[in-house]
């Protein structure tokens, strides 16, 4: 099971997708954008520490 309430880690990198999202006119126009996808990705490999190479 995911618990993500109690991974606390991700705050950084979806603190720098959010601050992207709004800075950003392609997301604010919920348009495709590379910087958000490649945010995102960081996003959710910091969300799941079982998929990082250690
Ligand atoms: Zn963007």
């Amino acid at each position: 099971m995911i618990t993500l309430a109690k991974n606390p880690a991700p705050a950084a990198e979806y603190r720098t997708l959010l601050g992207h999202t709004l800075a950003c006119a392609a997301c604010r126009a919920k348009a495709p954008c590379f910087t958000r996808a490649r945010l995102t990705r960081a996003w959710r490999a910091a969300r799941v520490p079982w998929k990082a190479s250690r």
